[in-house]
């Protein structure tokens, strides 16, 4: 399959991706490795921004189920992605990525708060901006957050990091021999309701025309390739 050249993206990366091998928090190893392959692509050629997710922290619907008020655990939530932010800010600038984390909820002290302009006058002058606290509204998730400033910043595609490489007709962790797609349509994720992202991120990435690649962001030197149009990888798109 050729993968049309993605040259500015948006790259989602959900808290767990941070967490590395344990089961909570930041992993400065793992954060250290995402901020070797951003450089790498960077220097590849690609113009790159950054949503992060805060799973590896806090989660919104799992402390409501235990009774946590939603809202306040959604603000929670967001406020975990900040840290994760600020996290992968100081392993890019350690490699010299200069970057910038713009925040959804203001917080004067340690980020930027979100402007659209300037964080494409940000990615003109080659900096990766982070953009943290999620759209800053509870009742969403950083997956919404993804495709909406994607759209904003005229992203080519939204890069999905997970730990599988791409979409898969069934759960490949429990159904043995569910196939994975080359290429999948937004309707039938929809329909199908196949795990990309949460539906409200799919169904703006459909009618922003965004494609959504969904590739193994674990593996090491992965989003260079898939990139490149190598590697495994899924390509979630209209249909032509
Ligand atoms: N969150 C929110 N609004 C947003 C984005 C995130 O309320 O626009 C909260 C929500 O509680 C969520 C938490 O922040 O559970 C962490 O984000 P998410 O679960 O999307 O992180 P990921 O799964 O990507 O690590």
């Amino acid at each position: 399959m050729t993968r049309p050249r993605f040259n500015r993206i948006l790259l989602k990366l959900s808290g767990e991706a941070l967490m590395g091998e344990g089961q909570f928090g930041i992993d400065p190893d793992t954060t250290s490795r995402l901020a070797g392959e951003i450089k790498q692509a960077q220097e590849a050629g690609h113009e790159l921004c950054v949503v992060v997710g805060g799973g590896n922290i806090f989660r919104g619907l799992a402390a409501a189920a235990k009774g946590f008020d939603r809202t306040s655990a959604d603000y929670m939530g967001m406020l975990a992605t900040v840290m994760n932010a600020l996290a992968m800010q100081n392993a890019l600038e350690k490699i010299g990525v200069d970057t910038r984390v713009q925040s959804a909820i203001p917080m004067a002290s340690v980020s930027e708060p979100y402007i659209r302009r300037r964080a494409m006058r940000h990615m003109e002058k080659g900096r990766v901006v982070i953009f943290a606290a999620g759209t800053g509204n509870p009742f969403f998730t950083t997956d919404t957050a993804a495709a909406l400033r994607a759209a904003e910043m005229g992203c080519d595609a939204l890069f999905k990091g997970t730990s599988v490489d791409g979409v898969y007709n069934a759960d490949p962790k429990k159904v043995r021999d569910a196939t994975r797609y080359d290429q999948v349509s937004f309707s039938r994720v929809l329909s199908d309701d196949l795990k990309v992202m949460d539906a409200s991120a799919v169904a703006l990435c459909r009618d922003n025309n965004i494609p959504i690649v969904v590739f193994n962001i674990r593996e090491q030197g992965n989003l260079v390739r898939v990139l490149a149009g190598e590697g495994v990888a899924t390509i979630v798109r209209n249909e032509e």
